[in-house]
């Protein structure tokens, strides 16, 4: 049986594995493998792309945690992101657009509390593309609803 370790970003359970983490993304190797093995499909067949967005930004914006300056200005961009694309409806060429202006590092930081995650990407389904879609879109909304603290920000944030 393999051992299983918790994610300390999303609290999800994952094969505890030897593996690559992200430079500043605060991630299980485990989780992180799980969420290239996503990309990677994402990437390899179109039927998968319309999932892509939602997945980077709501899974960024969910280990985006800690002091870091990188992770701070990481949470402040997917955040509005996904913001943008949940309750704006924003095109992919926008949040590219937003994105950007948000990477300036003169722009304040989100508060630190970082919110409690209630999901994980290990309850993403990659067995067929409308599944899979249906299951990112259930993921990035409860995500989003997990910094409900901080909607007001992302509306603003939105704004540049
Ligand atoms: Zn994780």
């Amino acid at each position: 049986m393999t051992n299983m370790s918790v994610c300390p970003g999303c609290l999800g359970r994952f094969a505890d594995i030897e593996g690559p983490v992200h430079a500043y993304l605060k991630g299980s190797a485990g989780c992180w493998a799980r969420f290239g093995q996503a990309l990677a499909l994402q990437y390899s067949d179109h039927r998968y792309w319309p999932a892509h967005q939602l997945l980077t930004d709501a899974y960024s914006l969910q280990h985006s945690r800690g002091d870091d300056p990188r992770a701070r200005r990481s949470a402040r961009i997917h955040l509005a992101a996904l913001y943008a694309q949940i309750h704006l409806g924003q095109s992919e060429a926008r949040l590219v657009a937003l994105r950007k202006a948000l990477s300036d590092p003169s722009l304040a930081d989100l508060p630190t509390v970082w919110p409690v995650p209630s999901v994980s990407i290990a309850e993403i389904d990659i067995s067929e593309p409308a599944r899979h879609l249906h299951s990112v879109e259930r993921f990035a909304l409860a995500v989003l609803s997990d910094w409900s603290d901080h909607h007001s920000i992302a509306a603003q944030l939105c704004k540049v």
